[in-house]
This record gives structure tokens, C-alpha cells and sequence, in this order.
């Protein structure tokens, strides 16, 4: 029998030398279904893709109403395209006044290394400060980022003035200087496990890069787009980016990025070269259709007023010696187990159950649950259930 972690790998590696454990021919709402009745509770989202669920009927609509227009048409020429143009003004309505040039491309890494191209341009100063356990992409300025020496050390050499602090660190803040061209931090970091900083601490990070001129870009491609219970999760920090990333949910199962920054820095990409982060398909129509359909969707149903108390319900309902503590900012958690032998067990017997949970890139010990936020209390129960006798049967 496969382990969660080998299921893992093959899907990445799309091998067929083995059958697969894990068929899914159809996915609606939280569920995804076998081809032989099979029906797994999705606790993952596609790491927080699916906030709206599998094939919300709004983004299918908006998806084909756009396939009935156009799929792709020049992006760098005199053509306005209204998906990307809306999708725009709508992003721009969920920010703080100002942060209303957004850029779109396809994915987290794409987004990411254009605010750090944007960020070196726009202050002439070449370091980056990124922390400790960072998860920001693998393409090789993001993977430069990340806060694993265990991800990068096959790559080396990767950008060169990178420098990690210690997360969540008051001390550290020193060494943010004026040759600091941006400090990049996961508002809520995913991979370490679901860490989340204090509101002091990003307070005091947003004050520390005011005062040297550094940009303080925040990534919230895992964390944005309701998954924290705000739109934003920095909405609950009292802080404003200069420039903000985002990816993931945004596209409600579309591949769509953006990295979003204020008039006076997103110019400074204007020339020199002209166009300073071509790419083809970036707000690509479909996907921006699918995006402002997901937006939409999430501020227009209510969403958002109800991820405490869903979170809540999973904390109540996972109270049992074997899980230490649940740590989260809204449907971002983490259940933390007794050790890492038995977690993996009890993911891999909850997959057979029917649920789907799965662990972090950088922390051994943490079921990760991220639902799509349309999840509702008799299906969290349900899942719980199911969590509960996998943990009875491995501990
Ligand atoms: N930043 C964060 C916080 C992420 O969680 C991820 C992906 O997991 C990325 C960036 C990279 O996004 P992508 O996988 O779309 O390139």
C-alpha cells in the first residue's frame, strides 16, 4: 500500500508504473469521487485553491461564457480585454486605498518573482529579506526565499543577497537596512505549519521597513482570498503592504497570480527594459473570469462570516489526547500530532476512510486542514468523525 507521502510523489512525478490509490474522476463542492462510487471529504483544497469548493456552478458559468468569447489574445498590445480589467477593479475594491496596480501572471512562484524584480527596481538596492521555514515557489528567485536549506541546496548558486530572519523575532528587525530592497513574509506562513505572527511583530516589521525605505511585500498566495476569515489575512494585523502577492484560491481552480503595488512603484517597471515582467499568458481571460467569479462568490455569499465559527467547530470537535493543539488563523490550521510516525499513519488511514488531509513541506509534526470554506458543520463533523477513528486506530 502507498503512503500518503509516495502518493505524493508519484502524482508529481506523473509516473504510471504503479496504479493509482487515489482515482478521482469528479470533484463537486468538498467531495471528490472514484470511479468505482468512492468519496473523499476534501480537507486540502488543492492547498487552499478551492475555497469555493470543486466546481463552484458560478465559476463554471463564468468560465463558459468566456469560452464562448475568446480564449487568448495578444496581452502587451493595444487590446483591452475585460476580464483582466475587472478583475482589476475588483481586486483593487478589497485593498486599502492606493494598492490599485495589479499585475497579473499564472502562478504563486511567477507572482513572487515579480514583486521581488519590482522591489529591486523601484529602490535600486539588491537584498532581500525573507525568514526562516518560508515557503514562496520554486522557480529560482522564489526558491532563493524559501527558508529550507534542504530545498535549495541541489540549486545552488541562487540569488545571491538573500538574507533569512528569524520569524515572529523582534531582535532580528535590525538587520533590515537601507540596503534592504524588500522583506518578503507569508502573512501567515503555510508550509512551516501554519505559523502565525503576533500583531505587534508586524507592526513593528511594517515600521522597521518605513523607516529604512524598504518594501514590505507580503505573500498571501496561500493565505489570501478569505482563507484566514478576512479577504486579506494582513486586514487582521492592522498593516498595509507595498506590495501584496496572491495566487492559489484567486482563480477558483484556474491557474492565475498577481502581485499587486501602488502607482509610483508598479511605473517603475514601465521601462527600462520596457515591460519589465513580460509573460504570455498572465490574466489569461478564463482565468480572470473564474477569478472574479470566485471573488464575488466569496464576498457575496457570506463566506467570510462564517470561517470562525467553523474553525471553531473543528477545535471542539478534535479535542482528543493524540492532537497536542490546533494551530490557525481562520480554515488555515494545522493539527498538531504526537510525532511524526504517527501522523502519517493517521493521514494515510483517514485517505482510506475518505478524508483528505495531508502534512507541510516544513513541519514534521501537523495534519494540515485548509477546506474549502464553503464547508458546512454536518460535513465538518463528519469529517472530524473520521479523523477521530483513523486516531483511534494508530494510537
Ligand atoms: N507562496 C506561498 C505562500 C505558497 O504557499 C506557494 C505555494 O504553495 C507559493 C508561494 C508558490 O505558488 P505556486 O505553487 O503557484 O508557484
Amino acid at each position: 500500500m502507498l503512503s500518503a507521502r509516495q502518493l505524493f510523489l508519484q502524482h508529481q512525478a506523473q509516473t504510471t508504473d504503479f496504479p493509482l490509490l487515489l482515482e478521482v474522476e469528479r470533484a463537486e463542492g468538498v467531495f471528490m469521487y472514484g470511479p468505482n462510487g468512492e468519496k473523499y471529504l476534501d480537507l486540502i483544497s488543492g492547498i487552499g485553491v478551492s475555497n469555493v469548493g470543486h466546481r463552484h456552478p458560478k465559476v463554471i458559468a463564468a468560465i463558459q461564457d468566456q469560452l464562448d468569447k475568446y480564449l487568448h489574445l495578444m496581452v502587451y498590445g493595444e487590446i483591452v480585454q475585460a476580464p483582466p480589467a475587472q478583475l482589476a477593479h475588483a481586486l483593487a475594491q478589497t485593498l486599502p486605498a492606493g494598492l490599485d496596480n495589479v499585475y497579473f501572471v499564472s502562478s504563486g512562484s511567477e507572482a513572487v518573482e515579480g514583486a521581488m524584480k519590482l522591489a529591486k527596481r523601484f529602490t535600486g538596492r539588491t537584498e532581500i529579506i525573507a525568514f526562516d521555514k518560508a515557503y514562496h515557489g520554486s522557480t529560482q528567485g522564489a526558491l532563493s526565499l524559501n527558508g529550507a536549506e534542504s530545498f535549495k541546496r541541489s540549486f545552488r548558486p541562487l540569488l545571491p543577497d538573500v538574507n533569512h530572519l528569524q520569524h515572529n523575532h523582534h531582535a532580528d528587525l535590525e538587520r533590515i537596512t537601507r540596503r534592504t530592497a524588500a522583506v518578503i513574509i507569508e502573512t501567515v506562513q503555510g508550509e512551516a505549519g501554519v505559523r502565525v505572527p503576533s500583531q505587534d511583530y508586524m507592526q513593528a516589521l511594517r515600521a522597521r521597513c518605513t523607516e529604512v525605505g524598504a518594501l514590505l511585500v507580503l505573500d498571501e498566495i496561500q493565505c489570501g482570498f478569505g482563507r484566514t476569515g478576512t479577504f486579506w489575512a494582513f486586514e487582521q494585523f492592522g498593516i498595509v503592504p507595498d506590495i501584496l502577492t496572491c495566487a492559489k484560491g484567486m482563480g477558483g481552480g484556474m491557474p492565475i497570480g498577481a502581485f499587486i503595488s501602488r502607482q509610483e512603484i508598479m511605473h517603475s517597471f514601465k521601462n527600462d527594459p520596457m515591460l519589465g515582467h513580460i509573460t504570455t499568458f498572465g490574466g489569461h481571460p478564463v482565468s480572470c473570469a473564474a477569478s472574479l467569479a470566485t471573488l464575488k462568490i466569496i464576498l457575496e455569499e457570506g463566506l467570510l462570516d462564517q470561517v470562525n465559527a467553523k474553525a471553531e467547530r473543528f477545535k471542539q470537535r478534535l479535542a482528543h489526547p493524540a492532537i497536542k493543539g490546533i494551530r490557525n488563523l481562520g480554515l488555515m490550521m494545522a493539527a498538531e500530532m504526537e510525532s511524526f510516525d504517527v501522523l502519517k499513519a493517521v493521514i494515510d488511514s483517514a485517505i482510506l476512510k475518505g478524508v483528505l488531509t495531508d502534512w507541510f513541506l516544513f513541519c514534521d509534526n501537523s495534519m494540515r486542514l485548509a477546506p474549502p470554506l464553503t464547508i458546512t458543520f454536518e460535513e465538518i463533523d463528519l469529517a472530524c468523525d473520521i479523523i477521530l477513528e483513523a486516531i483511534e486506530g494508530h494510537v
